[in-house]
């Protein structure tokens, strides 16, 4: 996190360090008709006071973006909340955090982090929408068991986006091939839409995207009944075009100063990146002497 020339390339997917940053980067997004999910990065904490420390940022959070007037909610991790401590603190906290979401009509991410979360992950949101409605969770499509979670977390009410999913995840759970995430991708996406739930399909890739708009047309879905999102940085012309053409576009607002897992999240997911990242890298190399 030290090194210059990660920082510099990170900045393309991070909004900054500081609230301010991605409260600008919202409001921007914002004037170009898309609405935004604030994420302040940090996962696994591993005291009790840095969990507590992530909930008061997040009760901010949701009080600045009222002042502000911004149409934006936010995405968290349940381990930047404390899981990996217990998962009766880092329900104490989210609770905390979707009551006070809910009364100001906001809404709460629930982002889905490596399978060894995932249970818990659903169980919790499951319990947590139970008592107030601004909750909703993640599921990646990569994972064999989606379907089957899915159903559980439609008919406890919860909104749901869908993504292929970031993780290194072994086969014996997880499709291997591209094709298969894919197809399993297309599959939930019908599960989700006629769902009569408000929910987002998260993805970069044309494919996802058309299967999705072709899917809705026929089964005349309206597009304001589901939104789009995407990554900040990620697509942004693609981003715009969606919203020309009259679907809802959510862009991912990462910011904060623990950017690191993140950042290496979006370099393994495209060797493109990884590509840009070594370009950078080498003519500062050459200059630094041995
Ligand atoms: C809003 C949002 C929230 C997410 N939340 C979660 C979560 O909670 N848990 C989780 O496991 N995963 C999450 N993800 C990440 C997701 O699981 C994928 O890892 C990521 O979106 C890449 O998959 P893709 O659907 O874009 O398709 P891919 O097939 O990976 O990519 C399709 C195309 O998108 C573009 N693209 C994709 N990734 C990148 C990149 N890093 N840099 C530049 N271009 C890229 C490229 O043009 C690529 O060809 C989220 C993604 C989004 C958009």
């Amino acid at each position: 996190m030290r090194n210059g020339i990660s920082r510099r390339v990170s900045q393309r997917f991070v909004a900054g360090e500081k609230l301010e940053d991605a409260i600008e980067a919202a409001r921007t997004l914002n004037r170009g008709g898309m609405s935004a999910s604030l994420d302040l990065l940090g996962e696994n904490v591993s005291d009790e006071a840095g969990a507590q420390r992530a909930c008061e940022r997040y009760l901010a959070m949701f009080d600045r973006i009222a002042t502000e007037k911004l149409d934006a909610n936010v995405s968290l991790k349940l381990t930047q909340l404390g899981l990996d401590l217990g998962e009766e603190l880092c329900e104490k906290l989210l609770e905390k955090i979707v009551e006070h979401a809910t009364e100001q009509g906001n809404f709460v991410r629930v982002d889905m982090e490596g399978s060894a979360y995932t249970t818990r992950t659903v169980e919790m949101t499951k319990r947590v929408r139970a008592k107030y409605k601004g909750v909703g969770t993640v599921m990646q499509a990569y994972l064999y068991r989606a379907g089957k979670d899915i159903e559980g977390l439609l008919a406890a009410g919860c909104r749901l986006r869908l993504c292929k999913g970031a993780y290194k995840e072994p086969a014996e759970i997880a499709f291997p091939e591209k094709k298969d995430v894919d197809a399993n991708y297309v599959n939930l996406m019908k599960v989700l839409l006629p769902s009569g739930i408000y929910h987002a399909i998260a993805t970069h890739d044309p494919a996802m995207i058309q299967a999705t708009k072709n899917f809705a047309k026929e089964r005349k879905i309206s597009p304001d009944r589901f939104e789009f999102q995407m990554l900040y940085g990620i697509r942004p012309d693609l981003q715009r075009r969606l919203v020309r053409e009259g679907y809802m576009m959510r862009v991912y607002i990462p910011f904060g100063t623990d950017w690191f897992p993140y950042f290496m999240r979006r370099l393994a997911e495209r060797p493109a990146n990884l590509a840009f990242f070594l370009r950078n890298l080498v003519p500062r190399a050459s200059h630094d002497g041995p």
